[in-house]
């Protein structure tokens, strides 16, 4: 008998989503010997040493795969992020500003509001993912 092809739920293709797009942010502006920047601190590691650290928490879905929004830094910064330390928050934002301009972060806010996605933007998403990560390699 032939098996059925597996059916992913929406929660295992957020997990395949969110792990796809954090090599995408965290491989992205590597150097040719792996080595990446801490986007807050500066420390320099091989990029499978740093993390997709969000600016926005990623409980918002815009902000959870907004390349604006996410950036590779290093645990240390990630976690002090989560725990809400105002000076990582204040660094991530400037270099955002920096980077982005303050209107472009300021919309990024304003986009901060709960956004659901379906399966199929998920499989949408993994789909230009893959593509992404090869064009990377
Ligand atoms: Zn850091």
């Amino acid at each position: 008998m032939i098996p059925k092809p597996k059916v992913q739920t929406p929660p295992e293709l957020r997990r395949q989503a969110d792990e796809m797009f954090s090599i995408i942010i965290r491989s992205q502006y590597a150097g040719v010997n792996g080595k990446e920047f801490c986007f807050v601190c500066g420390i320099c590691a091989n990029w499978h040493h740093l993390q997709c650290g969000h600016f926005l928490a990623r409980g918002n879905y815009k902000a959870r795969y907004s390349e604006i929004n996410c950036k590779p830094i290093c645990p240390d910064c990630n976690r002090k992020q989560k725990f809400g330390d105002k000076e990582v928050e204040e660094k991530f934002r400037d270099k955002l500003i920096q980077m982005y301009g303050e209107e472009e972060v300021e919309k990024l806010k304003k986009d901060y509001k709960i956004h659901k996605l379906y399966k199929s933007d998920y499989i949408e998403m993994i789909e230009k993912f893959k593509i992404r990560i090869g064009e990377l390699q």
